[in-house]
C-alpha cells in the first residue's frame, strides 16, 4: 500500500491504472476507521482491482471549529487497518496541497442540501460536495462507495454525479451497527458510558417509527411523536419522516419513507436513519 500526500501523484497513478483498464474504487473517509468504514473497503476490494481510500478530515464540512479540532484522529492505526484490508493507495493530503493557494471553488447541490442536516449545519454539504468532487476528479474511479448511515450525503453525491456527468457508479452500503443497534460512528468514542447507553435510543426511536408505519399508521405527526417519546438524549436537532429521494418532509405518508434523527449527547452530535420500503 502506498501512502500519498500529493494530489498530482494520485492523479498520475489513477490515470495510468485507467489506461491499463484496471477497475478503480474510491472510498472517501475522514479516518478513525471502524467496522462501518471497513465494510465499504471490503466491498470495494471485492468489486474492483484497485482501491483508493482517502483519509482527510475536511475542514470545509465542519460548521463548528471545535468539532473539527476534537474530531478523532489515529493515523497509524488507520494505515495499519487499510493495509490489512488490501487498500492500494491511502490518499491523505495535507490541507495546503489539497487546497491550492487562492482556492475559492464551491460545489453546491441546492435543494437537497437544505433539509435535515442542512438546516442545522450551514455549509456542511457544500464542504462535502466540494471535497468529494475533487476526490472523484483526482482518482477517476469506476465506483465510489458511501454509507447509508449518511443518507443525505449519499443522495447529494448521487445528484452531483448525475448533474456533472461524472462517469462513476455510486455504491451505497448498509449501515453497520453495534449489537445494541447504535450506528457505528467515529464520534461514538467521545461518548461517556452513560451517554453511550442512552445513545441506543436513537435507533430504538427509528425502529418504533418503522413498526408504526408497518402497522399502517398514516399520520407522520403521530409517528414523530412516538419516536420523540423514545429518545433519551440531551437535545434533539430533528426527527423527520421524509421522502427518500427529495428529502422533504412528508405531510401524508407514502412508502418508501426515510426516518431520520439527529441528537446531542453533551458536545457530541449523532445522526442515524432508517429506510422503510
Ligand atoms: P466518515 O469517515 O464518517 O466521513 O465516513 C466515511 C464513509 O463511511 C461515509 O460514506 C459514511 O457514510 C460511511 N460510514 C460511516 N459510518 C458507517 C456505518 N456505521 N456503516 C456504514 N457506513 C458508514
Amino acid at each position: 500500500m502506498r501512502v500519498l500526500r500529493e494530489p498530482d501523484r494520485l492523479q498520475r497513478i489513477c490515470w495510468r491504472w485507467r489506461a491499463e483498464k484496471k477497475r478503480i474504487a474510491l472510498v472517501p473517509t475522514m479516518g478513525a476507521l471502524h467496522d462501518g468504514h471497513l465494510s465499504l473497503l471490503q466491498r470495494a476490494r471485492r468489486e474492483c482491482e484497485r482501491v483508493v481510500m482517502s483519509l482527510f478530515v475536511n475542514p470545509l464540512q465542519f460548521d463548528r471549529k471545535r468539532d473539527f479540532r476534537a474530531y478523532p484522529r489515529d493515523f497509524s492505526r488507520d494505515v495499519r487497518l487499510a493495509r490489512a484490508l488490501g487498500v492500494d493507495i491511502l490518499f491523505a493530503p495535507s490541507s495546503d496541497l489539497f487546497f491550492p493557494s487562492g482556492f475559492e471553488t464551491c460545489v453546491r447541490v441546492e435543494n437537497l442540501s437544505r433539509p435535515l442536516d442542512g438546516r442545522f449545519r450551514p455549509g456542511h454539504f457544500e464542504g462535502v460536495a466540494t471535497v468529494v468532487g475533487k476526490l472523484l476528479i483526482l482518482s477517476a474511479p469506476h465506483r465510489a462507495y458511501f454509507g447509508e448511515k449518511d443518507f443525505q450525503q449519499a443522495v447529494i453525491i448521487g445528484r452531483l454525479i448525475r448533474d456533472l456527468h461524472v462517469p462513476v457508479l455510486s455504491v451505497v452500503c448498509p449501515t453497520i451497527r453495534a449489537s445494541d443497534g447504535l450506528a457505528l460512528s467515529s464520534r461514538n468514542g467521545r461518548l461517556s458510558l452513560s451517554q453511550r447507553i442512552r445513545a441506543r435510543s436513537i435507533y430504538q426511536a427509528l425502529c418504533v417509527g418503522k413498526e408504526l408505519i408497518l402497522k399502517g399508521e398514516k399520520n407522520p405527526k403521530r409517528i414523530l411523536e412516538a419516536m420523540r417519546r423514545v429518545l433519551n438524549v440531551d437535545r434533539v436537532d430533528y426527527v423527520e419522516v421524509s421522502d427518500p429521494k427529495r428529502l422533504t418532509s412528508l405531510k401524508t405518508l407514502r412508502r418508501p419513507v426515510l426516518l431520520s434523527a439527529a441528537a446531542w449527547f453533551g458536545k457530541t452530535r449523532l445522526i442515524d436513519n432508517l429506510l422503510v420500503k
